[in-house]
Order: C-alpha cells, then sequence, then structure tokens
C-alpha cells in the first residue's frame, strides 16, 4: 500500500524563519525597529533548558534581540511577577514568553494573566484568546499556528467543509487548534480524556490534530483512508541505545503509532520533525507581528 506523504516540518519551518528574517532586516533598515524577544525560565527543568536554549539561539538567527532570563526554582510568584511587569514595560521587548510549566507553587493563570496582551507572543491571554474566538486580530499560541500553516500546505489550499477531530483541549493547544479550523471553515470536534468512543469519533476525520501526550494511542484503524494527520504530542523515553540512555539521553514519541498510521494516512507530520520546529519558527513570526504593531506600522 503506498504511504501517506511525510510533513516535513523541519524544511517549512527553516523556509518561515528565513522570511522572518528578511522581514527583520527590512523593519530594522526602513524604520530602526529591531524586534526583541525575552524568555524567562524558572527552575531547571531539562527539557524546558533545551527548549529555552534553542529559542534565543533562533531569534538571535533571525537578527532579532534577544534576553533570556533564568531564575532559581525558589522564585516566589511575586518575584515573578516583577519580572514580567519590568519586561511589559521595557521598550527594547516586543515578546515575553514564560517557559511553562513553572514549579508548582506559581500559579500559572497568574502569570499569564499579568503578559501584557500586547507582547503575549504565546497568545495565552484571555484578550489574545478571546480575540482569536471573535475572528479579530491576535496573537495566536504558536503551535496550532504552526499546525495550521502544515495543515493548509498537505490539503493544497481550501478547508472548507473538511472535518476536522483535535484531540486534546488545553487552552495552549487544542483550544486555539479548534478556533483555527472552525475560521478556515472545518466542521470541528475537539475530544478529551471523557469522550466516549474516541476512535470512533477520530475515523471521521479528515483532519486528525493530535494533542494529548500519550505515546502512540492514536492506531491506524483510527484513521480514515487518506486523512492528514498533525501529530503535537511528545512523550520522552530512555534512549534505545543503552549508552545514551545510562547518559541521560532521550527520545521523543508522539501520540500517533506513525509506521502503521502512515499505511493510511495521505499526510502525516514524524516526531520529532514535524511539529515541533514550527513552534519556535512561529515564536519569531508571533515576535515580528507584535514590534510592527507596537511600533505602528502594521
Ligand atoms: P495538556 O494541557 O496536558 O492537555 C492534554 C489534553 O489531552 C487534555 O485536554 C486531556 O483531556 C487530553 N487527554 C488526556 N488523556 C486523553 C485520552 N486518553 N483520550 C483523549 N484525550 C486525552 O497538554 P498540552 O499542553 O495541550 O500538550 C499536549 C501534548 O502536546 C503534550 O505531549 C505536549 O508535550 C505536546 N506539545 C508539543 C508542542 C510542540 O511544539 N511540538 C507544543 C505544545 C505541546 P482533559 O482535558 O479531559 O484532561
Amino acid at each position: 500500500m503506498a504511504q501517506g506523504k511525510l510533513i516535513d516540518g523541519k524544511a517549512f519551518a527553516a523556509d518561515l524563519r528565513a522570511k522572518v528574517a528578511e522581514e527583520v532586516a527590512a523593519l530594522k533598515a526602513q524604520h530602526g525597529v529591531t524586534p526583541g524577544l525575552a524568555v524567562v525560565l524558572v527552575g531547571e527543568d531539562p527539557a524546558s533548558q533545551v527548549y529555552v536554549r534553542n529559542k534565543g539561539e533562533q531569534t538571535e538567527a533571525a537578527g532579532m534581540y534577544s534576553e533570556t532570563h533564568r531564575l532559581p526554582a525558589e522564585t516566589t510568584q511575586d518575584e515573578l511577577l516583577a519580572v514580567v511587569a519590568k519586561l511589559n514595560a521595557d521598550p527594547k521587548i516586543h515578546g515575553v514568553l514564560v517557559q511553562f510549566p513553572v514549579p508548582a507553587h506559581i500559579n500559572q493563570m497568574d502569570v499569564v494573566a499579568a503578559l501584557s496582551p500586547d507582547k503575549d507572543v504565546d497568545g495565552l491571554t484571555v484578550t489574545n484568546a478571546g480575540r482569536l474566538a471573535s475572528g479579530l486580530p491576535a496573537l495566536a499560541p504558536c503551535t496550532p499556528t504552526g499546525c495550521m500553516m502544515l495543515i493548509k500546505d498537505a490539503i493544497g489550499g481550501d478547508l472548507k467543509g473538511k472535518t476536522a477531530v483535535v484531540i486534546g483541549r488545553s487552552n495552549l493547544m487544542g483550544k486555539p487548534m479548534a478556533q483555527m479550523l472552525l475560521a478556515a471553515d472545518c466542521t470541528v470536534t475537539i475530544a478529551h480524556s471523557r469522550s466516549q468512543d474516541l476512535p470512533g469519533i477520530v475515523r471521521q476525520a479528515d483532519i486528525v490534530v493530535a494533542a494529548v501526550g500519550r505515546a502512540e494511542m492514536v492506531k491506524a484503524d483510527w484513521i480514515k483512508p487518506g486523512a492528514v494527520v498533525i501529530d503535537v504530542g511528545i512523550s520522552r523515553f530512555p534512549a534505545r541505545d543503552p549508552e545514551a540512555a545510562a547518559a541521560g539521553k532521550t527520545r521523543l514519541v508522539g501520540d500517533v503509532a506513525f509506521d502503521e498510521v502512515r499505511e493510511i494516512a495521505g499526510a502525516i507530520t514524524p516526531v520529532p520533525g514535524g511539529v515541533g520546529p514550527m513552534t519556535i519558527a512561529c515564536l519569531l513570526a508571533n515576535t515580528l507581528t507584535a514590534a510592527k504593531r507596537l511600533s505602528g506600522i502594521a
């Protein structure tokens, strides 16, 4: 049987980063504005450290100004909110991202509420979520924005009338993903941990987005032949090579049983190399958008 097309998120993200870098250069040359992104990390979660380092490096590679604030795990909520307030007021900074999860003694919702909606480049504030749901210009969450680009490319344009199923209903991923698919005229179902007959629901879908965090949960017999399958989930396991595993190296596994689903799907993202690289590329694009809006250019 023919295999589904592999959606190359790495290549797509590299193109997007190159376009952002071109626009950043033009913004600097024509308006003297350098977009600035500040990332705040509290604690020493190893995966978050890698994400934050990558964000900093890619921000600079795109010609933007980058600041990383590494705060100790004991940082109090008030101390963190004071850092956010300072960044909200800093004219060099157009995007502020607090890397989640934060330690348990800090309330994530309070941190989100403290972000200036104009600098909320991960689109988490109530203002940006409301704007997205209302069809108004918003800074939209990066991962679903990246998924949407991959879906449009895989389908080759119009999504009108397609049936889409999003598995997962988080504010970061599932809900904004569903809003974006709805705005593109899909018929959208959001499934979650209490959904009944998940395989039956998913089998209806022309587009499946899995954003759960349960390794290889979505099986081949859940998939309508030819469907576009976007795998957002990430689960970490020790590396297969025992020496690498002993050195603490991990491997990433998505929510989709890739090998068997690829036999049925029309197109599918791998993990890694699918959605992941799009997230940072969209973060850079959002920072550019925020810089233009805050400077009164767009
Ligand atoms: P989350 O907040 O933990 O949400 C997970 C969602 O999955 C919840 O809505 C939950 O339902 C649902 N769920 C859990 N078990 C389920 C089951 N058995 N059947 C159906 N639904 C189930 O996670 P998130 O932040 O949305 O992230 C989801 C995954 O994407 C994670 O693995 C995360 O690491 C990954 N991720 C990747 C990127 C990237 O750049 N590639 C970015 C963001 C997130 P309830 O609401 O009912 O509990």
